[in-house]
């Protein structure tokens, strides 16, 4: 007997050809394989007569094969597999193309159904590679045409007949999924039972039926995102953290001693970190801010406390270069006190700021670490991996990344210290909306810096249609002969992508011997290997070349004060915020600055997007624009921070469906925070997490 918990090569011969290719996707189980979603429907559901079939349009029909054949087309000889299609003695022509064995599969007198384009040709209207389907006595329904007609996500020679057939046999299973939702929550959010959703997703009976099995699936991936965000959240709060008292004396000592003043989103952030910090329970806290909005700045206030608590704090960035940067910064931002910085990268190279000042070894500096002898130590995810053991490690810093899970902070460990979790404080510079903040980074509380310091000037951003490129190219060398730089951000590395877009060898290639010959340029990209990275980002910032090409590898945190000029090649090819994010690489200074966005399109769609980066400098309101053009997997890197399986069909842009399933988180957490009443929704919660991978 096939169960939901069968392996798929049970169901039937077929199932158990294209098993290799299923478990490629991740499909091993029937229960598995009926949440495979299809990713869009096709409405082939009206039947129409044959003589109500019009030109340019698409149809089904029913009829009968009066003739098939495989001939030879006279335009460029090709093969083409003919049929003529009799309704009660309306005809109509059918054809194909490099399909010679359809006149195996489709005999005269067969009845079938076509669904496809039609075309009125010399010889009258016919069908151009038309689905079809076979009628047959012994068979109920249709699977891919004369229905509302899933359409799967393949793979190569994994054909939708196939896998459409095989969801056909496996849909019989559908009913006795089991029902994990409360009557109580279905009732209130008027949603249909599980068994009855997953058919119709397969196989609806009308689009009625589909909007109300995809209202039903999209309500449990959320309620499950949302859920488990809780109750990382409520686990938290019954963990243990050591306090860090603010000390307000000091910390105004600090703030005095700085050359600037705090912008008042500065103040207010940096107050409810503080605040955070001072409890017994870890806080888990995401700052957001703009590019340049001086998140360092803020981070060094919560550094600082913790110091003169007596604790030590781990500064996580994403790469070596920007690891050197922050050493520098906060170096430079902490001169007036004795606290002791240790910068640790991945090249056997450590250094540490106060003291004895010179570089030491990695295996002398763990020990440092774990004496406690250094207040802070700044360097890439391998700071908290390998075999680094705090003294006292109280708070986490992580720059640029947005996740940080509660299982990874367990795995800190700190000498002597029973069990106490880190505070965590996370740092982003892409502008989350609320309905993302909500739902998959729910586990976090929120700090907005939502203004610039004073006296940046409006970066000049321009769009540049490919005959003005010479134009903007002597503008950029009056730039550099005034001794500044210039970035020029490219899409890709391939020099053969068809898209025709610009390759950033090519491009160095170009502007180098071409365009100008007599300056010194670097050549960034995501395969150099780390030192070399290293040693071309030196060299721009010791202002040894004067344009870096790059890759979009660039787009993170680099703080290059005297680079004014960023050109983007082929701009249409990223998203608003992303082109947000490259112009913020310009602009940190007093000097003006130029983001010039180069594209060959013109399509009214990339102007459009194009025009709002060049009108708005808010990255919110580009964030949301992008949301509209592109959807959200796309903008915010669902994909890449490990989200890429939990949102197969909802989308971020639900905003009802997030609140109705928020809400009946929030009811049930509150009564059971455990889950001890609801063992079916800790079940398939489980199971959740089992199938969710992450990074
Ligand atoms: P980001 O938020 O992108 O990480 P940074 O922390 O790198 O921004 O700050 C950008 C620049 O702004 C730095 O050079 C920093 O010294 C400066 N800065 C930070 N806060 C202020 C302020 N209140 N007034 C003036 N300049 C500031
Ligand atoms: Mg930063």
């Amino acid at each position: 007997m096939v169960s939901l918990n069968s392996k798929i090569e049970e169901i039937n011969a077929v199932a158990k050809k294209i098993s290799p290719k299923l478990k490629k996707l991740g499909v091993e189980r029937v229960e598995e394989l009926l949440g495979y979603w299809p990713f869009r429907w096709e409405d082939w559901s009206r039947v129409k007569k044959i003589a109500e079939v019009e030109a340019n349009t698409t149809a089904t029909i029913k009829g009968q094969i009066e003739l098939i054949q495989n001939k030879r087309s006279e335009w460029k000889k090709r093969l083409i597999t003919e049929a003529i299609i009799d309704d009660e003695g309306e005809k109509i022509k059918a054809v194909w193309f490099h399909q010679p064995y359809l006149v195996k599969n489709l005999s005269q007198g067969d009845w079938v159904y076509l669904s496809g384009k039609v075309e009125l040709r010399s010889d009258g209207l016919q069908f151009i590679h038309p689905q079809y389907e076979r009628l047959s006595r012994y068979k109920q329904g249709t699977m891919h045409t004369a229905r509302i007609v899933p359409i799967y996500p393949l793979t190569r020679s994994l054909t939708a007949k196939q896998l459409r057939y095989v969801m056909s046999q496996a849909i019989k299973l559908a009913e006795r999924a089991k029902e994990w939702l409360p009557q109580e929550i279905l009732t209130k959010n008027s949603l249909s039972g599980l068994g009855w959703a997953i058919k119709q997703m397969h196989f609806p009976d009308s689009q009625n039926h589909l909007n109300r099995a995809l209202e039903r699936v999209k309500f449990d991936e959320l309620f499950l995102i949302q859920l488990r965000a809780r109750l990382a959240k409520e686990s938290l709060e019954r963990a243990k953290a050591n306090r860090i008292e603010f000390r307000e004396t000091e910390t105004k000592e600090f703030v005095e001693s700085l050359p600037f003043k705090l912008t008042s989103a500065q103040k207010i952030t940096g107050w409810e970190i503080l605040k955070g910090l001072d409890r017994d329970k870890p806080m888990n806290r995401l700052l957001e801010g703009d590019v340049g909005s001086g998140k360092t700045l803020v981070a060094g206030l919560a550094i600082f406390n913790v110091i003169l608590n007596k604790y030590q704090t781990a500064y996580m960035a994403p790469t070596e270069i920007l690891s050197r940067q922050h050493f520098g910064t906060l170096g430079e931002l902490f001169k007036k006190w004795p606290i002791k910085i240790g910068l640790l990268t991945a090249a056997e190279q450590a250094m540490v700021n106060k003291g004895k000042k010179r570089a030491s070894k990695k295996a002398e500096m763990h020990k440092m670490i774990g004496e406690g002898k250094l207040d802070l130590v700044i360097g890439t995810q391998a700071l908290i991996q390998d075999k680094v053991e705090f003294k006292n490690l109280a708070l986490v810093i992580v720059d640029e990344q947005h996740r940080f899970g509660v299982e990874q902070r367990k795995r800190l460990k700190n000498k002597g210290d029973g069990g106490k979790i880190v505070h965590l404080l996370s740092m982003t510079a892409t502008p989350i909306p609320r309905s993302l903040a909500l739902t998959v980074y729910g586990d976090l509380d929120l700090s907005v810096i939502d203004e610039m310091p004073l006296g940046r000037k409006k970066i000049i951003t321009q769009i540049v249609a490919p005959e003005r490129r010479a134009d903007k190219y002597q503008f950029v060398l009056e730039r550099i002969k005034a001794g500044e730089q210039v970035f020029v951000i490219c899409p890709l590395i391939d020099p053969s992508d068809k898209l025709g877009v610009k390759a950033v060898k090519d491009e160095y290639e170009k502007l180098d011997k071409k365009i100008f010959p007599n300056i010194p340029m670097g050549l960034m990209h995501g395969k150099l290997k780390a030192k070399d990275k290293e040693k071309v980002m030196s060299d721009f910032l010791e202002k040894k070349t004067k344009i870096l090409v790059s890759t979009p590898v660039i787009e993170v945190g680099i703080d290059v004060a005297n680079a004014t000029v960023m050109l983007i090649e082929s701009a249409e090819r990223f998203g608003l915020a992303q082109l947000h994010q490259f112009r913020g690489r310009v602009g940190r200074s007093e000097q003006q600055s130029y983001c010039f966005l180069y594209t060959e399109s013109d399509s009214a769609e990339t102007m459009r997007r194009l025009d709002a980066v060049v009108k708005s400098d808010d990255g919110f309101k580009l964030a949301e624009a992008d949301l509209e053009f592109r959807g959200p997997g796309e903008v915010y890197g669902v994909r890449q921070s490990g989200y890429r399986d939990e949102l197969k069909v909802a989308k971020l842009t639900d905003y009802i469906t997030i609140k109705k399933s928020k809400a009946a988180v929030e009811a049930i957490v509150g009564k059971d925070a455990e889950l001890k009443n609801f063992p079916l929704i800790k079940e398939r919660l489980a199971r959740f997490e089992e199938s969710v991978h992450f990074e």
